[in-house]
């Protein structure tokens, strides 16, 4: 039998809550509507994508498909923002292609840039994962994350009370090498672009590490470090950043996988930085992931598939809950977005 043929069926006798709907309404605060991570919700009536909203009691949707073009970033507007204002909030991005064009002065035109997107109605700044990994400047140099050519995008971001949600990186086996010890490799069989081996690319570390210089160097400007502050495997490393900077924030997405394979330090965690913590799936409006993070946040059930896919997709192991309390479910289910979004 081969591995990939292999379907372990768990014989546990456990509890097992079905969480239909979450405890207080929800703010989801990193997520996507267009492909390849949305769904193609910019194809379907707005109509059918409120009800799916309205049964996984979102209340507030954040779109970070907005992108830099105007086409983009106004057809999001356009279909979503101006069907249901309360319901969505669009970010907007920063155009990288456009470096050779500007040269230096790069960070101002993207700054200006993101002061147009504002005024069009952008509610923040999603920063995708090629800066730092495939960003070049007008010489073909890779651009550090905290480089100072673009110090005014981050500076214009806290004038306009934009928050920025940035990924950098990725988990840290895709950075390792690709062998029989790497933790992710079946993934990396599925999604071979998600590799990116030690001599073609930085190191996650340094990468890391730039992101929280960058974070530290613009206290003035509010970020949303995605997917557990991009170093979920790595709790202590996260809280050591958050405890330095107070302009952080975290989100969940899609990070439920690591965090639920480390419950005890996972729950420590929340329950210290309740306040800086918020909610976002990453895997669209889809209702049956909706209660797999309902159901890992709120209930104690042990061994949690935290996928929908019969072998779950991040790795083969399974998660438990955190039974998280009210008052904390509550800040990051809602409070805390609503504060970082100026709602
Ligand atoms: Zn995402």
């Amino acid at each position: 039998m081969l591995l990939t043929e292999y379907k372990p069926q768990s014989m546990l006798v456990v509890k097992t809550s079905s969480v239909d709907k979450p405890r207080f309404p929800v703010i989801d605060a990193h997520n996507h509507l267009a492909e390849p991570f949305g769904g193609g919700w910019d194809k379907k009536p707005v109509g059918q994508l409120l009800e799916v909203l309205d049964q996984a009691q979102i209340v507030r949707y954040v779109d970070l498909d907005g992108g830099w073009g105007e086409n983009i970033l106004n057809r999001h507007l356009d279909l979503f923002k101006s069907a249901a204002p309360d319901r969505f909030c669009i970010f907007g991005g920063v155009d990288w292609a456009a470096w050779p064009e500007h040269g230096d002065h790069f960070g101002e035109w993207a700054a200006n840039r993101l002061r147009i997107q504002a005024k069009r109605g952008a509610e923040g700044l999603k920063i995708w994962k090629p800066f730092g990994l495939n960003v070049r400047d007008q010489h073909g140099k890779l651009v550090r994350i905290d480089d100072n050519r673009l110090d005014a995008i981050w500076e214009t971001a806290g004038e306009l009370n934009l928050p920025v949600l940035i990924h950098v990186a990725d988990p840290v086996a895709f950075f390792n090498p690709l062998d029989n010890t790497n933790e992710r490799w079946e993934e990396l069989q599925i999604h071979s672009d998600w590799y990116f081996p030690s001599l073609a690319y930085p190191s996650f570390d340094n990468l890391i590490n730039n992101l929280a210089n960058l974070v530290h160097l613009h206290p003035k400007t509010t970020f949303i470090a995605a997917h557990v502050g991009c170093y979920a495997e790595n709790l202590g490393w996260v809280a050591d950043w958050l405890d330095h900077c107070p302009n952080l924030n975290v989100d969940i997405a899609a990070r439920i996988s690591e965090l639920g394979r480390q419950p005890y330090t996972a729950r420590k965690f929340f329950l210290k930085y309740a306040d800086r913590i918020l909610f976002g799936s990453d895997f669209g409006p889809d209702l049956d992931y909706y209660k797999i993070y309902y159901r890992f946040l709120e209930t104690d059930d042990e061994y949690i598939n935290y996928s929908t896919a019969e072998i779950p997709l991040q790795g083969r192991w399974y998660i438990y809950g955190l039974y998280l309390p009210d008052d904390v479910l509550k800040k990051i289910y809602f409070t805390n977005a609503k504060r970082v979004l100026g709602l």
